[in-house]
């Protein structure tokens, strides 16, 4: 008797790149979905014998990969998306960033450009992202209404937030978030302090403790800027990684955001502590931080992500673009062009994302068992032909637009690049409201 399977949906018709480690391309493949989560991957012909009468998403011409993880941004900031730039970090939060926050940024427009956010990440496969802004009910809320798996916190800095009055109510905000959404499927609460040269060494300990009592992420901007380091330096009489490490802020559970400037004693202590670090080129190079030695930390044994920042510094939420860069800049920076290959960087935006945000056994490769949260990458274009090596192809010349469809836990999201669980439209003509009385 011929064994029939059931399941949700079947994908079909691409070249599927399961990014499991050493996986092979498999040309027109198939990969099933039941429940929201990977049933099979194979050959397309197998997995439609298996299961003929499978609704079936048509997805020929197209590579077929686990969705984007994206490990650091500010999601909300695309409200003041290209408002502030060609400032150096500290002017352009000091003077510009931080006065407009503390003026337009409440729960409202905190949801209005989280939803945006959401919107411009899933048009280009990235389909769990991290955010550290306030308001991060707010934010849960929205990646939960649409579908978006994503990292939520609520910052602890050591001055009044949007937010929060004091360090003691973000921890509160903390703490209520992590209950809330301790066992939810698509969202992962953390904990998050600003950085080393914005909180206390007493509350950056509380934080880490609070991170190890709830066994969650701690997000952490890191050793950004030379002024950072030179300023821990002269203050604590070590680097910020060094401090952190003596406090004991660092361990596996730490999401340390740009690590520019690392000496080779700091990233002993990064891969010796298994810090994850999430490094974020474009943001680093438009405000002039420098560019991270990526490759030599790879090499050291230290877990690396990839990460957007939030748009008002980089200025668009297109991971691939990141990674793209990011395989440049570490071959011109090295002097050597074998140096963080291809195939690397597509692993560091898949599987390694994920492993840096500690969610390796739910996302980061079409592996069954594992969520549904896939995409699906055209290969129509002129710029698309001929493909030799997928890796190559997303690597060196694909862009983002070329997403066409895109599933979180077997929900299908966007299609043919049209949003399917929200109305885009009118989320941008709210923007361009907010714009208009920004600029007014
Ligand atoms: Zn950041």
């Amino acid at each position: 008797m011929n064994e029939r399977t059931t399941w949700d949906t079947l994908v079909v018709g691409g070249t599927v790149l399961t990014m499991e480690p050493e996986c092979e391309p498999i040309p027109n493949g198939a990969v099933a979905v039941s429940d929201g989560r990977i049933a099979a991957v194979g050959p397309c012909e197998q997995l439609l014998e298996q299961a003929p009468t499978c609704e079936v998403l048509e997805a020929t011409d197209s590579l077929i990969l686990p969705g984007f993880v994206n490990t650091h941004s500010h999601l909300a900031m695309t409200l003041v998306r290209g408002y502030a730039d060609d400032l150096p970090l500290k002017e352009w939060l000091e003077k510009r960033i931080w006065p407009v926050e503390r003026q337009h940024m409440n729960r409202d427009t905190v949801r209005l450009g989280t939803e945006l956010a959401i919107a411009e990440q899933l048009l280009a496969g990235i389909t769990t992202t991290t955010d550290m802004y306030f308001f991060g009910d707010e934010v849960a809320a929205a990646l939960e209404t649409v579908g978006m798996r994503g990292m939520v916190t609520e910052p602890l800095i050591d001055f009044p937030t949007p937010r929060c009055a004091t360090p003691e109510e973000a921890m509160d905000k903390q703490r209520e978030l992590i209950e809330a959404y301790r066992d939810n499927p698509l969202i992962f609460p953390s904990i998050a302090a600003h950085s080393p040269y914005s909180v206390c060494a007493a509350n950056l300990v509380k934080e880490a403790e609070l991170a190890e009592e709830y066994d969650v992420p701690l997000q952490i901007h890191l050793s950004e800027t030379r002024w950072e380091v030179d300023q821990l330096i002269s203050e604590k009489g070590s680097s910020p990684i060094a401090y952190l490490a003596d406090l004991g802020v660092l361990g596996e559970r730490t999401i340390a955001a740009h690590c520019v400037h690392v000496s080779p004693a700091d990233i002993e202590i990064l891969a010796a502590n298994e810090v994850g670090v999430s490094h974020n080129p474009i943001s680093n190079l438009k405000l002039a931080s420098g560019v991270s030695p990526a490759a030599t930390m790879i090499e050291a044994g230290v877990k690396l992500g990839l990460g957007t920042d939030g748009t008002a510094s980089n200025n668009t939420l297109d991971l691939l673009r990141d990674a793209q860069l990011m395989t440049l800049l570490q071959k011109v920076i090295t002097g050597n062009a074998t140096a963080l290959p291809a195939r690397t960087a597509i692993e560091i935006i898949t599987r390694l994302g994920a492993h840096v945000l500690g969610l390796e056994d739910r996302v980061g490769t079409l592996s069954p068992g594992l969520e549904a949260d896939l995409i699906c990458i055209s290969t129509k274009g002129a710029h698309a032909t001929p493909i030799y090596d997928p890796f190559s192809h997303l690597a060196f010349a694909a862009r983002s637009a070329d997403v066409r469809h895109v599933l979180v836990a077997g929900k299908l999201l966007v299609r043919d690049r049209t949003m399917q669980t929200m109305d885009l439209e009118s989320i941008q003509a709210r923007t361009k409201e907010f714009a208009t009385s920004l600029a007014g």
